[in-house]
C-alpha cells in the first residue's frame, strides 16, 4: 500500500500481521469439508445529532473564541515549546493563533468566527494593506481545520472507475489462482471466497493499488495455545494427527506456508504481467507484483489463512469492548464466527519456546470482524446510509491514516515501527469509548478528529495501546521506543495546533 497510508506492500506484515486496511479477499480452501461463507450482520441502533465538543453552547464558545475561558483554555490542544514557530511566522498575529488553535476544536459553522480576528490584525502600512489582509485571509482559510479536512478527504477518495478496474483485474488473477489449486494442488482443493479489508470497510485511501487476498483452510477439533505469555502468536494442535502438515501434534507455520507458495507461483508461472517477488522473512504473504493499463502497478498480497471454527481463545477475554457501541447480541454474533490464523513471527524463526519453532506459530486475525464492525458502525442501523445520519467515524480513520502516512514519508526511517493498523486501532477504542452516533456527527468533523488525536498522542506518550481483541498484546510495546513514540507525538501535536499544513503542503 504505498499508496494508501499503510506502509509499503509487506512492511505490513511487521505490525499485527493479519490485519491490514488493504482491499481483501478471503478465498477459502479446504483440506476438510468445506465451511459456510460467513456473513456479516447488520447492526441496529439510532442516532443524533449531537457532537461531544460540538455540544459547546454558543456562549461558551464565544469565550473559547476570546481564550478567556480556563476550562475553553483546558479544552485547547497544547502548544508544545517551538512548535508554532513556523506558522507564528505565517501568521504574525498571536491573537488569530488563539483563535485557530481553538477553532480547531470546533464544530462546523464556528470557523467563521475566527475570521474577524483575521481582519482586525494591525496593518502598518495602509497601501498594503488590502493585499495583506487577502493574504492573510488566504492563509488563515488553508489553516482552518474546518476546511482543510473536508478537502484533504475529497483529494483521498478512491474514483470508482478506478477502483473498479483495479478490482476486476485482481478478482481475474485470485479466481485463476483458485481454479489451480481446485484442479492441481494436493492440501489447498477446495476453495471458496470471502471478501474484507478496506475496500469494503471504506477506509481505503489514494489509489486502489494494493490488495490482500486470503486463502483461508477450514480447520476443525483444533487446540488453539497461546505462544508466550503476551501477544497475539499461537500454536495449533490438529486432532487429526495424519494432517499432512503435523509433527508431533503442532501444525507446522512453516512448512504449510512453504507449499502454499509453491502452489502460487506455479499457478501465476503462465500469467503475463504477473510476477512473485521473493519471500520475506515473517510474512505471511506471498506478494504479487501485476503489470496494469491503470497507469500505476498493483501489488496483490496472497495470505494463508487457517479458518478455526471454536470458541475464541483465552487470551481475548476482556477485549473487543463492543457492548455499549454496538451492543451484546451483536458482540454475541461476531464471537460465533470462526477466527483466523496467519503464519506470521517475529524475530528469529529457529528459536524454539516449548518444542515449537517460532517460524511454526501463527498470528490471530480479526480482520473480518473489524470489517464488519467498520462497515455497520452506528448504534441506528441507518448510520451513513443515504437515507440516514451521516457520522464521521470513518472520515476519521480516513485522515488519521493520511497523516500518519504524510509523516512516515517524512520521517521513515524514524517512524517506520508505526502502521495504520495503529490508526484503526485508535479508532475502534474511541468508538467503544464515544458509542454515541451523536459523538460523531459529520458535522462535527474537525472536533471529532481532534479528539481521536488526542487519543491517539496519549496512547503515543504512554506507549500503551492494546490490540483491540486481545488486551495483553500492546502495539506499542517491545520495537517501539520512548523517543520514537515522542516524536510520533510531537508532530501529530504540532500538525493539529497548526491547522495541518502537511495536508495543504
Ligand atoms: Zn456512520
Amino acid at each position: 500500500m504505498s499508496s494508501d497510508v499503510l506502509p509499503t506492500s509487506r512492511a505490513e506484515w511487521d505490525e499485527p500481521a493479519d490485519v491490514t486496511l488493504r482491499s481483501v479477499t478471503f478465498v477459502s480452501l479446504s483440506l476438510l469439508p468445506r465451511a459456510p461463507l460467513f456473513e456479516i450482520s447488520e447492526m441496529s441502533g439510532r442516532g443524533r445529532a449531537r457532537g461531544a465538543r460540538g455540544t459547546n453552547p454558543p456562549a461558551a464558545r464565544a469565550t473559547a473564541r476570546a481564550g478567556s475561558s480556563p476550562a475553553a483554555r483546558a479544552k485547547s490542544p497544547k502548544k508544545p515549546p517551538g512548535s508554532q514557530q513556523g506558522a507564528e511566522s505565517r501568521r504574525g498575529s498571536s491573537s488569530r493563533r488563539r483563535g485557530r488553535g481553538k477553532g480547531c476544536e470546533r464544530p462546523d459553522g464556528i470557523a467563521t468566527s475566527v475570521q474577524p480576528e483575521v481582519s482586525s490584525e494591525p496593518t502598518s502600512n495602509q497601501a498594503s494593506s488590502a493585499g495583506n489582509r487577502e493574504r492573510a485571509q488566504r492563509a488563515q482559510k488553508e489553516s482552518d481545520p474546518n476546511k482543510v479536512l473536508p478537502s484533504t478527504l475529497e483529494k483521498l477518495k478512491i474514483k470508482k472507475a478506478s477502483r473498479s478496474e483495479s478490482t476486476s483485474i485482481v478478482n481475474k488473477v485470485v479466481a485463476d489462482i483458485k481454479k489451480f489449486m481446485k484442479e492441481n494442488s494436493k492440501h489447498f482443493k477446495e476453495t471458496e471466497t470471502l471478501r474484507t479489508g478496506s475496500a469494503y470497510e471504506n477506509v481505503k485511501i489514494s489509489k486502489p493499488d494494493e490488495f490482500d487476498v486470503m486463502f483461508t483452510i477450514p480447520m476443525k477439533r483444533v487446540r488453539v495455545e497461546q505462544f508466550g505469555n503476551t501477544g497475539a502468536f499461537c500454536s495449533v494442535h490438529p486432532e487429526r494427527t495424519d494432517h499432512p502438515f503435523v509433527k508431533d501434534g503442532t501444525l507446522l507455520a512453516d512448512d504449510m506456508l512453504r507449499d502454499f507458495r509453491e502452489q502460487v507461483k506455479l499457478a501465476v508461472k503462465d500469467m503475463q504481467n504477473v510476477s512473485v517477488e521473493r519471500k520475506k522473512k515473517g510474512c505471511p504473504a506471498v506478494t504479487l507484483g501485476i503489470k496494469a493499463d491503470t497507469g500505476f502497478p498493483i501489488s496483490l498480497d496472497i495470505v494463508l489463512g487457517l479458518e478455526v471454527h471454536s470458541s475464541w481463545p483465552t487470551f481475548t477475554e476482556g477485549g473487543f469492548k463492543i457492548e455499549k457501541w454496538l451492543g451484546t447480541k451483536v458482540k454475541k454474533e461476531f464471537k460465533f464466527k470462526p477466527f483466523y490464523l496467519v503464519p506470521k513471527y517475529k524475530g528469529k524463526g529457529n528459536e524454539e519456546k516449548e518444542g515449537i519453532r517460532k517460524k511454526d506459530v501463527w498470528r490471530i486475525s480479526f480482520s473480518h470482524v473489524e470489517k464488519g464492525i467498520l462497515k455497520n458502525h452506528g448504534q441506528a442501523k441507518t448510520c451513513c446510509e443515504k437515507s440516514g445520519v451521516q457520522c464521521c467515524r470513518k472520515a476519521c480513520l480516513k485522515l488519521l491514516k493520511h497523516l500518519l502516512h504524510v509523516l512516515k514519508e517524512k520521517y521513515p526511517e524514524e517512524l517506520s515501527g508505526f502502521s495504520s493498523y495503529m490508526a484503526k486501532t485508535a479508532l475502534l477504542h474511541a468508538c467503544s469509548t464515544r458509542v454515541e452516533d451523536s459523538n460523531w456527527a459529520n458535522s462535527n468533523l474537525s472536533s471529532c478528529f481532534q479528539m481521536l488525536l488526542d487519543d491517539f498522542e496519549k496512547h503515543l506518550r504512554s506507549g500503551s495501546l492494546p490490540n483491540f481483541f486481545i488486551p495483553s498484546d500492546n502495539l506499542l510495546g517491545c520495537g517501539h521506543s520512548q523517543k520514537s513514540r515522542e516524536l510520533l507525538a510531537d508532530l501529530i501535536e504540532k500538525e493539529r495546533n497548526n491547522g495541518f499544513p502537511i495536508f495543504t503542503s
